[in-house]
């Protein structure tokens, strides 16, 4: 039986982010949709080619989205909430156009509607927008994107097609009740006739095998979701073609007494995402042996390169006795994509990575190896071996890797206070006092807008275009300006602005030790938007202070605070490739420890407020709820480390967005900030629900985002009132702040000034009600 070679899906930005920048375009009217259209082709037809020239087997069909895969699943079903049928229906029939305006919001001619809510996909940094249901609501078939890109990819390679779809349980599951709350499963039968629609046109092309992915089996799902998955896999089995089941981001032993008894051809598993649970034997075993069993073995979230050999050794026994394919494990939307773009790397250290176009080739050399099994294969397998001894070996004494001091000062942690020195209400009163607060102080999350001429600057300053003299001129003419801005706005605590930053993690990964960066490596986060994390390969410490210049700098043009802004041990673990050599809590040790030294030393130099960033606090989770805990244990410590060793009457804040916290929040509240502010504006109000629930044992402090910066929408003086209003039936007065619910940096001047006036404006209306 030949073993082939497939990957889930392939990053859709393109390798010089031709997506963006066309999307971006497109938005600002300087290019019409035909154009925008023919990008999308160009780099669909790109993939595939490159994908088919590597070797793959099956190339995936259905992974690229405008701008979220989950949006288009929610277009092709028609599932477009009521608000944007009813607004804006006459004046825009064009599908892309509502998916863009579903994503973005919409503001013309005295409408605003709001997007729908944006959420992080599983334990990823890649964001998907939200599908929203309603009781009874119908579905229909609606758009047929899917359909013109099998079209198309037949057209344009003659090469077997697998056509990637959205799984109807996962789509329910990670979807919204609006209206009213009711049960989501009440619509899967409607909405398995719209599926049973689409695998019906899907037959009538020329396909053999469908992928349909299913991630939230991997969740520890109550039993009636098992039961519908198994109802859903009977009506959706088809006689024309065969059904592979994807599922990735966890292992899934948990679930396979139920997924044995599906009507599908073919599971797949991620066997790197839990170390712990990699046994493909097992799942051999278990497994009915006339599915096929796809191997999900290439990391498709890491960067590294993989040890084929040891999978060779796992896969050779089971080969003969049932169809195996090598795969990605999940989609390689999480990878960048081409290592041989990146010449600034250390020529030893580039050896040791893998990026989608290399992890093809990885799946192709696999899959060659076990192909040729009865032949003198000796050749063959020793080319596979020496694949990653020699990363393994260059890797062992690296100095790049290895520093003894840090490890050192792992090893006596002991020695570092975990708690701050007082309780919150005692040290609330010393900074109520040391800070003379109004009450509903305001503040912002700490960036400023970064103009197309900042961005230039320092791009410039990179590129050795301009000396450091003039940079750092330049970088304190912004500080000034954001600080006049403020004190114009009569903001409470004021921030620097962050202009030194080209993104939160990837600057203090470049003034860390243990960093290594790419000139391309850009995943896409959201819509247009990408982040291009840095990776950690070694020890990590700090040598000097980091941010102290800039902050101290604005500190010494205004009366008012200034709050230090730094970004978190758990957020900068979270948004980097992280190595897998060593545990990773102990990498978010070595990280809290050098965060430490910054706080510490920003407190030496008079800084009053410092605010840790944990924006990915919660996507750091495990999937699975029996293995949260141990997480949470060890991810709280770090924060904790990072600040307990402040002044009392010096006040930490921490940031947070994008969150569901309400299971979570009892955690949050052991990391005992002073402040935390949180997002709040795009999604329910659970979460106040439950600082209300528990204000006996929540005493901090809190500012939960008055408005959505990720919007265009610019908010109203009376709807902020009235936001805060609704706030403050859940948060005692004393304990609320005024804030955005993130950085403003993707805003423009004028938005973020019109918009921070109306939050001034609000609190100061609250204050003078009273
Ligand atoms: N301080 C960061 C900013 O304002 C926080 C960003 C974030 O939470 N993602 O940009
Ligand atoms: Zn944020």
């Amino acid at each position: 039986m030949t073993v082939l070679g497939h990957t889930l899906g392939f990053p859709r930005i393109g390798l010089y982010r031709e997506l963006k920048y066309a999307l971006e375009q497109y938005w600002r009217n300087t290019i019409n949709q035909d154009k925008l259209l023919n990008i999308g082709k160009m780099i669909r037809i790109r993939h595939w080619g490159q994908q088919i020239k590597a070797g793959i087997d099956l190339i995936p069909v259905g992974d690229f989205a405008w701008y979220d895969h989950v949006l288009t699943t929610s277009m092709m079903l028609n599932n477009i909430p009521k608000r944007y049928y009813s607004s804006i229906s006459n004046q825009t029939t064009n599908n892309l156009d509502i998916l863009f305006n579903i994503a973005r919001g919409y503001s013309k001619n005295n409408v605003n509607i709001i997007p729908s809510e944006m959420k992080k996909w599983f334990n990823t940094n890649y964001h998907y927008i939200v599908p929203e249901f309603i009781q009874d609501q119908e579905f229909k078939l609606n758009w047929t994107q899917l359909f013109d890109e099998i079209d198309e990819a037949s057209s344009y390679y003659n090469h077997p097609i697998k056509p990637i779809i959205l799984g109807p349980l996962t789509y329910l599951w990670i979807g919204k009740t609006k209206e009213k709350e009711f049960d989501k499963l009440s619509l899967l039968s409607p909405l398995l006739l719209v599926y049973q629609e689409i695998l019906d046109i899907l037959s009538k092309k020329n396909i053999n095998w469908v992928q349909i992915d299913e991630p939230a089996l991997v969740l520890e799902l109550p039993n009636e979701w098992k039961q519908a998955y198994l109802y859903a896999y009977q009506k959706l089995h088809h006689n024309n073609f065969k059904i592979l089941l994807t599922t990735y981001f966890d292992s899934i032993y948990h679930q396979l007494d139920l997924i044995e008894k599906f009507s599908i051809d073919g599971l797949h598993v991620d066997l790197v995402s839990n170390q712990k649970n990699n046994n493909i034997l097992l799942l051999h075993e278990q497994l009915p042996k006339n599915w096929v069993l796809s191997a999900g073995i290439i990391n498709g979230k890491n960067i590294w390169k993989t040890n084929l050999y040891y999978w060779f050794k796992q896969l050779y026994p089971i080969i003969t006795q049932r169809k195996i394919w090598i795969g990605s494990s999940c989609s390689l939307l999480h990878s960048p994509i081409d290592l041989n773009l990146e010449t600034n790397l250390n020529n030893n250290i580039k050896t040791w990575f893998s990026f989608a176009l290399q992890k093809c080739s990885e799946i192709k050399m696999l899959c060659d190896t076990l192909n040729n099994r009865n032949h003198n294969n000796s050749l063959k397998i020793n080319i596979l071996k020496q694949h990653y001894d020699s990363v393994h070996n260059t890797r062992l004494h690296s100095d790049f890797i290895h520093n003894s001091k840090v490890q050192e000062r792992c090893k006596n942690i002991s020695d570092v206070p975990v708690s701050r020195q007082t309780a919150h209400h005692i040290r609330f009163k010393l900074q109520r006092k040391r800070f003379n607060l109004p009450l509903y102080p305001t503040t912002t999350i700490g960036s400023f807008p970064q103009t197309q001429d900042l961005r230039n600057l320092r791009l410039k300053f990179k590129n050795n275009q301009i000396n450091k003299n003039h940079y750092h001129a330049n970088l304190e003419q912004y500080i000034k300006q954001i600080i006049t801005e403020q004190e114009k706005l009569d903001l409470d605590i004021l921030v620097h602005g962050e202009p030194e930053r080209n993104d939160m993690v990837e600057y203090f990964g470049e003034h860390l030790n243990g960093f290594s960066f790419t000139q391309h490596g850009w995943i896409q986060s959201y819509g247009s938007r990408c982040v291009k994390p840095p990776i950690i390969i070694g020890d990590i410490s700090r040598t000097k202070p980091i941010t102290q210049k800039w902050i101290n700098y604005a500190q010494s043009l205004t009366k008012k605070p200034i709050k230090g802004i730094l970004t978190g041990p758990v957020t900068i673990l979270t948004w980097s490739f992280v190595r897998e050599d060593i545990k990773r809590h102990t990498v978010a040790l070595q990280l809290a420890l050098s965060i430490r030294d910054e706080v510490m030393d920003l407190e030496k130099s008079g800084i009053s407020i410092i605010q840790i960033d944990e924006p990915a606090f919660r996507e750091g989770l495990p999937l699975k709820k029996s293995e949260q805990k141990k997480y949470l244990t060890w991810a709280i410590h770090a924060f904790k480390i990072t600040v307990s060793s402040v002044q009392n009457d010096t006040q930490i804040h921490t940031h947070m967005c994008y969150s569901e916290f309400d299971e979570i929040m009892h955690y949050l509240l052991k990391l005992d900030a002073d402040v935390i502010s949180i997002e709040a504006s795009r999604s329910d109000l659970k979460l106040l629900q439950f600082i209300q629930k528990n204000t006996e044992k929540y005493l901090n402090e809190i500012g939960p985002g008055i408005y959505d910066i990720h919007s265009t929408n610019k908010p109203s003086i009376s709807s902020l009132v009235k936001k805060l209003n609704t706030f403050l039936k859940y948060i005692p007065k004393d304990k609320l702040w005024v804030n955005p619910d993130c950085g403003l940096k993707t805003r423009s001047w004028s938005e973020t000034k019109h918009s921070l006036h109306n939050m001034v404006a609000a609190a100061k209306i609250l204050r003078s009600s009273l």
